[in-house]
């Protein structure tokens, strides 16, 4: 029987998640649908196509900009969340989940965007026990990847951001979410003040989408880097290539995040690696 999902986004013509979680399909052998789901930007419009989708059977939804917060709150008031979800505020994998004593199903929400990025860095034999890290950017994607990386064992956590104010209240927040980034005492400051040398540095700007560059200090430097965009140069990872570091883009967070997802609905195991692989031949032919 075909089971169906959706990635629920605006815009989302762009999305590579039907292309992906066919190809998961087909590594475990089961019949699946995933189409894009366009939405109208307003809360209603949202709940409607949410609603509309499990009613009719649907098993699983992606969420994608600019509806990961909306998809918290429907979550948090008639559901559950999972910790990553919880923590950052924002859901990208929905699902319906019944306890024992209850035939009710009820909406719940994990974050599987945090943990793709960790397992993606594993995968490549990045080391992340001690790591002194520093993540540039605040926005939602930084929001998503503190928790699971302070999880995954990192050292001292530095979020530099171009509006520090916004640094500073994503980290109070997240610690007053977390006793574990509460302990990790996560230091803040201005991208253009970020400086030394770290093992690990994360562009988690959009700023590969505007065509500016970040403003890079001469002795700021690391390791590895890695920029979790995708699907372009990079200017930010040429940058540090340029100084002898190892670099990588988003693409591979952008697979293992559909992959736990994909686990979470189905619970069949993906192999990350060969799906990386099959994906990267077929664009060459
Ligand atoms: P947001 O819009 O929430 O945040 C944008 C961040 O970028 C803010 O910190 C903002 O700083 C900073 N920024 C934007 N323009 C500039 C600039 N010109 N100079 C310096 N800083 C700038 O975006 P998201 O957090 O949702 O996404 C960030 C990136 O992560 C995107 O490129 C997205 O594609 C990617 N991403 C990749 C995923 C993957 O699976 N690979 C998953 C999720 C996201 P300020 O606060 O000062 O405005």
């Amino acid at each position: 029987m075909t089971q169906h999902f959706i990635v629920i986004g605006n815009p989302i013509a762009h999305s590579k998640s039907p292309e992906i979680h066919q190809t998961f399909a087909a590594q475990v052998g089961i019949d699946i649908s995933y189409r894009r789901q366009y939405c109208p930007d307003d809360t209603a419009s949202f709940n409607a196509v949410v609603e509309a989708f499990f009613n009719g059977g649907g098993v699983g939804a992606n969420v994608t900009v600019p509806f990961k917060q909306l998809a918290y709150a429907s979550c948090q008031s008639q559901g559950g969340l999972s910790e990553h979800a919880r923590v950052a505020g924002a859901v990208n994998t929905l699902l319906l989940v019944s306890d024992d004593s209850s035939k009710d199903k009820t909406l719940y929400g994990d974050n599987t965007d945090g943990q793709g990025l960790v397992n993606h860095m594993m995968s490549l034999d990045w080391p992340l026990t001690n790591a002194r890290v520093a993540i540039i950017g605040a926005g939602g994607a930084a929001r998503g990847v503190i928790l699971p990386l302070i999880q995954a064992g990192i050292g001292q956590l530095t979020l530099a951001n171009r509006t520090l104010s916004k640094a500073e209240v994503l980290v109070d927040e997240l610690s007053a979410a977390s006793n574990a980034i509460n302990e990790h005492a996560v230091k803040t400051c201005a991208t253009s003040a970020l400086t030394g040398q770290f093992d690990l540095i994360i562009n988690a700007t959009s700023i590969g989408l505007s065509g500016d560059t970040l403003p890079i200090a001469d002795d700021l430097d690391c390791h590895y880097a890695y920029d979790m965009m995708y699907g372009r140069a990079l200017p930010f990872l040429q940058h540090f290539a340029a100084r002898g570091a190892q670099t990588s883009d988003g693409y591979g967070m952008l697979i293992g995040q559909a992959a736990l997802s994909f686990e979470r609905w189905t619970t069949h195991s993906i192999d990350v690696t060969q799906v990386t692989t099959a994906i990267q031949a077929s664009k060459k032919r």
